[in-house]
């Protein structure tokens, strides 16, 4: 009903290694009985069957857009396609030049049978090797990968007409691989080829080595103009082609509003807010190339050594709901992120989070969700209190839910390192006043001064919505406070991050923060020993055997002593964040009153939004899961880029979601 298929568990690629023609041993799949490539002249195929016939040699050498060109896939397997159209790539575009790869696979290979099979390529190596770095677990959905300052690799694990069905975003090149329709028929069906047509950008072309009836008649029928033309080594022909004129994307119709506005790549960007939300953004779009400017009242190089440390962690809802999917994604999008941006661990350690469930309640509802969940255990596993007690360090007084792939960050400088990527100009300042002219966007500061941007990323907390364009946005502040421990050497260490109520991560340089509070509606930025009190109270209701060797050791627990930091987060009300484009709310009013009488009559109206306004808030107290994902969201959105998610919960994100709930439901209170 919410528009995504159930979260069903992944297989991975069941292989054999087989002696081919040349001696040497080659994938080879034994659910399909077929192979993967020929080690003999596999690189030579796939430059003949989908570079050479999708001319991407030439287009690339040709391009010269703001946005990357596109090239999409059915049936990764080993990536030696995507592989070998990044190497393409490399020596063809000219500088500025970007390329986004997207491919769908329903079975993926291990991590272990990825690099195995990439070997048969040496001089692939270093490619090989950074997309096996950053290979994702086995879980349905999109998985996002960096491969270099120009390259992208979107990854959307699952059935291939399922997963363009899903996709928001549009290709230039298909390659069409999967193995032989005669031995996968499930794959080759109409649905795929519809997907394909209406992904597709006008003059989209075509490549792959059938020539089966199935597959011309299928792409006939979505639009696709097919023609032989001579296969590789001893298969005569194989077919490529276009679609000049793709159909209309049918799915917003029902919801017109979450129409993206057309994108206008800009040049320069003020990002509003240095915190997870605006820092992340800012490197996602100086990546692009994009000049940005970072704006804060607050200068974090004034903050000096906090010790503060996060938990990259979320709690999933017990059924799987469009929330608990986006989080999910967050969680295992922010991991991957964290390793890319700082592998020496600097800022942050895979330490993983252990949820313990303390009451009865709690424990029942971790098993409903554990079944609803089919997830590989490097995600989430069970363990009952054993388990739990041997991988904490410490005794835990009952069973949990285990995100090995979770880890604590240190926030604060997480966020200075961001700031000084390449392209990102810091300026203190407090933004008081948007306006948007024919030029763009003025932004007027509280020091008199003022400031020019093509477009702008409004990512404070609460003050997000203290804008004139963002003020329909219900964004509700909740103060929480972190305690501080110094903690004696001869302390026992946690091996995870614990959490029940509150949250503690294993101690740092002798440092062990642990809370939070949770206080909506308060902004107070003085830490009060009320609350450190209150932290002291959850410690010991999840770890008392951890409070008690802490004391042991000579660790001063008294409120009085302890030291804190004090955050103000936002949430929406429906405690999703907000990332996307920012709705003129007027506008909607007057386009979309009808809905509050009928509302099954959908106007045929485009939804009608801020021009080159953006906003990414509302992470609540998970923005180390949230915000990075949801930067990469905007700065795709803003780059004519495809999306990280799947349609479903990129609409789930927008800004304009309880806008447009509200005005549907005035027809409820009027009619009841
Ligand atoms: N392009 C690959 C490469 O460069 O290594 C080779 C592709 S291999 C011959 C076919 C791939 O399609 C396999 O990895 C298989 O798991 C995948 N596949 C099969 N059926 C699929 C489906 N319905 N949806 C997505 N992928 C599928």
């Amino acid at each position: 009903p919410d528009g995504l298929p159930p979260l069903a568990a992944l297989e991975t690629a069941r292989l054999d290694w087989q002696r081919d023609d040349s001696g040497e041993a080659a994938p080879r799949s034994t659910a399909f009985d077929d192979v993967y490539f020929s080690r003999h002249d596999g690189r030579a195929e796939t430059e003949h069957v989908f570079l050479a016939a999708n001319r991407l040699p030439e287009r690339f050498r040709a391009w010269r857009e703001a946005r990357p060109f596109v090239v999409g896939e059915t049936g990764f397997g080993t990536g030696l396609n995507m592989l070998c159209a990044w190497a393409c790539f490399d020596t063809q575009a000219p500088a500025g030049a970007r390329l986004h790869l997207l491919s769908t696979e329903r079975f993926p290979l291990t991590r272990e049978d990825l690099a195995r099979a990439l070997a048969a390529w040496p001089d692939l190596g270093p490619r090989a090797a950074t997309l096996v770095a950053q290979w994702p677990e086995p879980v349905a959905g999109v998985h996002r990968l960096w491969l270099d300052e120009r390259v992208t690799l979107d990854l959307h694990f699952g059935d291939a007409a399922e997963r363009l069905g899903l996709l928001d975003g549009r290709v230039d090149a298909w390659f069409l691989d999967g193995f032989a329709p005669a031995r996968n028929p499930e794959m080759w069906r109409p649905e795929l080829f519809a997907a394909m047509a209406a992904r597709s950008r006008p003059g989209a072309t075509f490549a792959t080595f059938t020539c089966a009836g199935v597959v011309k008649r299928g792409l006939a029928a979505a639009g696709f103009a097919w023609r032989k033309v001579p296969g590789f080594g001893r298969k005569r022909e194989m077919l490529a082609g276009e679609i000049a004129a793709p159909p209309l994307d049918e799915r917003r119709t029902r919801t017109p509003w979450f129409t993206p506005p057309a994108a206008r790549p800009p040049r320069h960007v003020a990002v509003i807010g240095a915190g997870i939300a605006g820092a992340s953004a800012a490197a996602a779009l100086a990546r692009r190339g994009i000049a940005v400017t970072l704006i804060d009242r607050f200068d974090r190089a004034s903050l000096g050594e906090t010790h503060l440390q996060g938990a990259l962690y979320v709690k999933l809802a017990v059924d799987t709901n469009l929330q608990s999917r986006t989080y999910l994604a967050g969680l295992l999008h922010s991991r991957r992120w964290l390793e890319r941006l700082d592998p020496e661990q600097r800022l942050w350690r895979p330490s993983g989070v252990l949820q313990l469930a303390l009451s009865e309640r709690e424990q029942a509802r971790q098993a409903r969700f554990l079944s609803n969940h089919p997830l590989p255990e490097s995600v989430v596993r069970g363990l009952d209190a054993e388990a739990a007690s041997a991988v904490a360090g410490i005794e835990v007084p009952g069973p949990a839910l285990d995100y090995p792939c979770a880890a604590w960050v240190r926030p604060l400088s997480l966020c200075t390192h961001l700031a000084a990527t390449s392209g990102v100009a810091f300026r203190q300042g407090e933004v008081t006043a948007l306006e948007r002219d024919a030029d763009g966007w003025r932004l007027g500061l509280a020091d008199g001064e003022g400031l020019r941007a093509d477009q702008v990323v409004v990512a404070g907390a609460s003050e997000a919505a203290g804008f004139a364009q963002t003020a329909a946005l219900p964004l509700q502040p909740v103060r929480g406070q972190v305690s501080q421990l110094a903690v004696p050497e001869v302390a026992p260490t946690l091996g995870r991050v614990v959490c029940a109520g509150g949250y503690v991560p294993p101690a740092a340089d002798g440092v062990l923060n642990f809370g939070a509070t949770f206080a909506p509606g308060e902004t107070d930025p003085a830490a009060r020993e009320a609350d450190h009190a209150a932290n002291l109270a959850e410690l010991a209701r999840g770890l008392p055997a951890f409070v008690e060797a802490l004391r042991a050791a000579g660790a001063d627990l008294s409120p009085a002593r302890l030291t804190g930091r004090v955050g103000v987060r936002a949430a929406s009300p429906d405690k999703s964040p907000y990332a996307g484009p920012v709705p003129d709310a007027e506008a909607w009013r007057e386009d979309y009153a009808a809905l509050a009488r009928d509302a099954t009559r959908v106007p045929d109206i485009t939804g009608r939004h801020h021009e080159g306004l953006w906003i990414s808030a509302a992470h609540g107290s998970r923005g180390l899961a949230s915000a990075p994902l949801c930067a990469e969201l905007i700065a795709s959105m803003i780059c004519d880029e495809p999306l990280p998610l799947e349609q479903p919960l990129v609409d789930h994100l927008h800004p304009g979601r309880r806008l447009i709930r509200d005005l549907i439901q005035g027809k409820h209170d009027s009619a009841s």
